[in-house]
Parts: structure tokens; C-alpha cells; sequence
């Protein structure tokens, strides 16, 4: 493959190449120790240091208040769909969720497992194309807590809005656009992500949880599955994903060189507007169809206004260094996503390849 090669891949996505060669370097022998972080016992003095540099970077980075508790987990966000409920519905019997699209939904279907869910609002009406407004959610008082998905990565839709619940806790899937902008934490009782898209490798899953919110699992609850027992532990009750971990240490790292969440927000506002604008003046030969407030600054999904061209877009991308833009499979057409790690280079080489592609094929 000749380089650059830009990887639009929803995820496991790109990882910033610089990342990628300080790996690379230390591979074999991690800070003249002669071994590689992935031999290390996770309890000696070495991967402490790592995993707690970690903690405090992606504190720093987020400003994470004093009474939240950062966990490293296992499992995906597909775990924390369950683990949800069965630590935070407190004696509740009624949990409630916003559905925005796919990933929602899964939220959804794995919470009616342990609890009454509540729908307080949902877009199915829409097409999946706007996030309802806060003045529609119907929302009952006596709730353990309100689910959203910040950013549903399949529709391409991100919230454009922190809820008020006043003091009902709300809980956020952040996977697909946790580190892309500053966020007020002490806004949420809980965010969740999986790694593999704005953190770094699969296999490890980030919560950062209040501390109130830790200790009501019922009896019963599997070990693994109580957030107090990973709270309690540092994030150690067992081996944890050393790996995963240490090479988002260094993404948190990246992230702070890059001068913090503030100048990502900037970087990745400047990366949609281009592609977004590349779609909508396209005359109709692209489509994105969300609501603009509502707009993804990761994902973004479209449509060639002829189906029967989608084969050789990507084709004639791939054949440029421009892979994975094949959209989900339940949604067909393209999707690019661009976090955090797809350099403005990478987003402008796309637009770039997209109106050549409309002007020989329109
Ligand atoms: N939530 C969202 C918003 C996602 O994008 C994904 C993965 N694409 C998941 C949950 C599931 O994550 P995992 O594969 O880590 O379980």
C-alpha cells in the first residue's frame, strides 16, 4: 500500500500515526526493560505507572471532577447496555431512554432484560434524522435514570444538547464521539465508550461514573458485572487489558500535544464542514439527509443519488488510499468517519475525490 493511506473505517478505526510508530518502537523493549508492555504483569511497578498515567491524562483531558470514578473495563459498550441497568436502577423498577437510532435501540432491547424502559422519546417517526427535542422527552419522575446515545455511529446523528434532568442521573453512550470536544462531565451520573474509535485499540471500554451512582448492584450480580468492585479495585479485580490500555495512554498523550479537548473540537468542526459542504454542494449527486443541528462530526453517512455507482466509488477510492467507506450494512451507501485521528488532509483528499468522481461520473 503506498502511503497516505486514509482509513475512514467506522471502527476499530485509525489510530494517529504517531501513535502507531511510538508503539512501534517500543514494541520490543518498553523504556530499556527489555520487554514489551503486553509481557508486563499488570500489578508490577512499571504497568502501575502506565495505567495510572492513563487515569490522570484522560482526567486532565476531560476534567473529570474528584467524585467520578474512571474505570477501564472489558466487554465493549455492548456490556455497559446491560451493566447499566443492573447497577443503576437503585430499587427502581423503570428506566427510561431516548431512542435516536440503532444503537439505541440495542441499548433498549438489552435494558428491557432488567427493567421496565420507558421510551421518553424517539425519532422512528423521523427517519432517525433529527434527536427530538428536550421539550418532547416524557420523561416520569419516579425513573432510575435517562439513556441517550450521545452519537448514534451508524445514523450519523450527534446530540447537539446536554439534557437537564435535574437530579434523575443521565447516562451516555459516548463511544463514537467521547474526546472529540469538551464535555461537562458533572452534566452525566455515566459515560461509557468503547475504545476502538476515539481512544485506541478494541478490548478496553472506558465508564466514567459519579460516585454516588457505585455500590447498588443487587445481590447477586455477577462480580465482573458491579461497577463497585472495579471502582474498588482501581480498574484491577482482574487482568485488565494492558495493551489496549497503555496504547490509549498515549492517544491521551497525543491528544494533550494537540493542545487538549478545545483544539479537537476546532480540528473536527473544520473536518465536517468540508465534508458536509463536499456533500451538499454536490448538486444532488450526494445526499446526507439529518437535520443540520444534528449533523455527526464523526460519522458521516451518504448516498450517491444513483445506488448503481456505489461499486466503483469505492473501488476507485480504495485504489486511492481512501478505505473503508462502505456504509453499515443495515443502511447501505457510504459512510466516512472521521475521528479524531483522520487528519484534515485525510478529510480534504475525500472531497477532493468526491467531486472528481461526481464531475466524471455525473
Ligand atoms: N454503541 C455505539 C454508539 C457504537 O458505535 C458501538 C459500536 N459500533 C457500540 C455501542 C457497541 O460497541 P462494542 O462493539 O464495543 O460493544
Amino acid at each position: 500500500m503506498n502511503y497516505p493511506v486514509y482509513n475512514f473505517g467506522a471502527g476499530p478505526a485509525m489510530l494517529p500515526r504517531v501513535v502507531l510508530e511510538q508503539v512501534q518502537a517500543e514494541l520490543l523493549d518498553w523504556h530499556g526493560r527489555g520487554i514489551s508492555v503486553m509481557e508486563m504483569s499488570h500489578r508490577g511497578a512499571d504497568y502501575m505507572q502506565i495505567i495510572a498515567e492513563a487515569e490522570q491524562d484522560l482526567r486532565d483531558l476531560l476534567q473529570v471532577p474528584a467524585h467520578y470514578k474512571v474505570l477501564f473495563l472489558q466487554g465493549g459498550a455492548t456490556l455497559q447496555f446491560a451493566m447499566v441497568p443492573l447497577n443503576l436502577l437503585r430499587g427502581h423498577a423503570r428506566a427510561s431512554y431516548v431512542q435516536t437510532g440503532i444503537w439505541s435501540a440495542k441499548a433498549i432491547a438489552e435494558a428491557k432484560r432488567f427493567a421496565t424502559v420507558e421510551v421518553a422519546a424517539s425519532n422512528a417517526d423521523r427517519q432517525a434524522r433529527v434527536v427530538p427535542l428536550q421539550s418532547e422527552w416524557r420523561v416520569s419522575a419516579d425513573t432510575a435514570y435517562v439513556h441517550i446515545a450521545g452519537n448514534e455511529t451508524i445514523g450519523g446523528l450527534e446530540f447537539d444538547f446536554v439534557p437537564e434532568l435535574g437530579d434523575i442521573p443521565l447516562v451516555s453512550d459516548a463511544s463514537s464521539h467521547i474526546l472529540s470536544k469538551p464535555v461537562d462531565v458533572s452534566r452525566f451520573g455515566l459515560i461509557y465508550a468503547g475504545a476502538q474509535k476515539n481512544i485506541g485499540p478494541a478490548g478496553l471500554t472506558l465508564a466514567i461514573i459519579r460516585d454516588d451512582l457505585i455500590g447498588h448492584a443487587p445481590a447477586g450480580t455477577a462480580t465482573m458485572l458491579d461497577y463497585a468492585v472495579h471502582a474498588k479495585e482501581d480498574s484491577m479485580h482482574n487482568t485488565p487489558p494492558t495493551f489496549a490500555i497503555y496504547v490509549a495512554g498515549l492517544v491521551f498523550k497525543w491528544l494533550q500535544q494537540l493542545g487538549g479537548l478545545d483544539a479537537m473540537a476546532e480540528i473536527n468542526a473544520r473536518k465536517a464542514a468540508l465534508l458536509y459542504a463536499g456533500i451538499d454542494n454536490s448538486g444532488g449527486f450526494y445526499t446526507n439527509a439529518i437535520e443540520h443541528r444534528n449533523r455527526s462530526r464523526m460519522n458521516v453517512p451518504f448516498t450517491l443519488h444513483d445506488a448503481a455507482l456505489d461499486k466503483v466509488f469505492l473501488k476507485e477510492a480504495d485504489a486511492q488510499g481512501l478505505l473503508q467507506l462502505k456504509g453499515h450494512r443495515l443502511l447501505g451507501g457510504m459512510r466516512a468517519s472521521i475521528y479524531n485521528a483522520m487528519p484534515e488532509a485525510g478529510v480534504l483528499a475525500l472531497v477532493d475525490f468526491m467531486r472528481d468522481f461526481a464531475r466524471r461520473q455525473g
